[in-house]
């Protein structure tokens, strides 16, 4: 297994309340010294490039409402060994911000959207925006974020009744969009909204007949496949129908700093101490890095099936 990717989740603090992913109520946000620093996040990047990272996405949390994310990126873009900078947002910020990310050395973007429709917008993120949302992707595009991923979580009896309209308004807008099966993270969500991606594809083969496969596209787990009409790419991310363990190359920073082997265990090393105390820094943040490391090859071998609840935390709170 080659762990050559690092999610790094900058807050998990969310201008949205998507239902799926972030409880109204019930949550308690970190204390700012809570969180690592930028300084803290560039040199661990500096410390685990040794053992084979080379692609970094900023995550959150929504990663644009951490002050200061495009002096971040341009930290980051300085490390050599580091081919590639990424970020997911929910695009609510991307207006303000996509120029300037581009600029500090950003490659690519993926956008979440989950409906075109404004009421139905609102209704899953609890953000009354929807049509800011569509201008930061156009003004992404504009800026060579290139290309332009549109994240869509299908939820039955919510937006599933938007899967081809969100086809054409990708194919149109030369975006890739990609289906992404609804997980109950630590329990969030309503399990009968699940909808798997068989079912996402037989309404598009309907319309457009059979959908013919691509070669990969980025690092992950997605499958790409075109339709007769178009050559831009639908990708599906199918994390229940077809668990994709055995070939995550990933590793998810928590923002207050904890190393995290896999989305759906608890289990996580904390590597913030490691890096506020000045002995033998370099030595525990190797050693911290290899136990999870380790912990992942030895969960791939063994994996028995889905508990969610065994996250331990909420998706805003893991880093997506
Ligand atoms: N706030 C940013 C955003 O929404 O793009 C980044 C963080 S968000 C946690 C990262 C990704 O996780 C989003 O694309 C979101 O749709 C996805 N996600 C969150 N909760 C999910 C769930 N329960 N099942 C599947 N995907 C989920
Ligand atoms: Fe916020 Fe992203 Fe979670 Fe929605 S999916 S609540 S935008 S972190």
């Amino acid at each position: 297994m080659k762990v050559d990717y690092l999610r790094i989740s900058l807050t998990d603090r969310c201008n949205f309340n998507c239902i799926y992913c972030r409880p109204y109520k019930r949550i308690k946000i970190l204390n700012r010294a809570d969180l690592l620093s930028f300084e803290e996040i560039v040199d661990f990047i500096r410390l685990v490039v040794k053992f084979g990272i080379r692609k970094i996405r900023l995550t959150g949390g929504e990663p644009l409402i951490r002050k200061g994310v495009i002096e971040l990126i341009n930290m980051i873009s300085k490390i050599e060994e580091i081919k590639e900078i990424s970020m997911t947002t929910n695009g609510a910020k991307l207006e303000e911000f996509a120029s300037g990310l581009k600029k500090a050395g950003l490659s690519r973007i993926n956008v979440s959207l989950d409906s075109l429709n404004e009421k139905k917008f609102t209704q899953i993120t609890g953000y009354n925006g929807l049509s800011r949302v569509l201008r930061g992707i156009r003004i992404a595009t504009e800026a060579g974020l290139n290309p332009v991923k549109i994240n869509t979580v299908v939820l039955g009896g919510i937006n599933d009744d938007e899967i081809l309209d969100l086809v054409e308004f990708s194919q149109k807008n030369y975006l890739i969009v990609r289906f992404i099966e609804y997980m109950p993270i630590n329990g969030m969500g309503n399990r009968k909204w699940y909808v798997s991606n068989e079912i996402v594809r037989n309404i598009i083969e309907k319309r457009w007949g059979k959908l013919k496969p691509v070669p990969f596209i980025g690092n992950g787990p997605a499958r790409y496949f075109v339709t007769r009409e178009s050559n831009i790419p639908v990708g599906f991310i199918s994390f229940i129908s077809h668990p994709f363990c055995k070939e995550c190359n990933r590793l998810r920073l928590t923002c207050d700093g904890k190393l995290r082997p896999c989305l759906i265990s608890d289990f996580e090393v904390d590597v913030k101490n490691a890096l506020r105390s000045k002995r033998n820094r370099e030595k525990n943040i190797g050693e911290l890095f290899r136990e999870a490391v380790d912990f992942k090859v030895k969960r791939e071998k063994k994996f028995t099936g889905f508990d969610f609840k065994r996250a331990g935390k909420f998706m805003f709170q893991i880093g997506g």
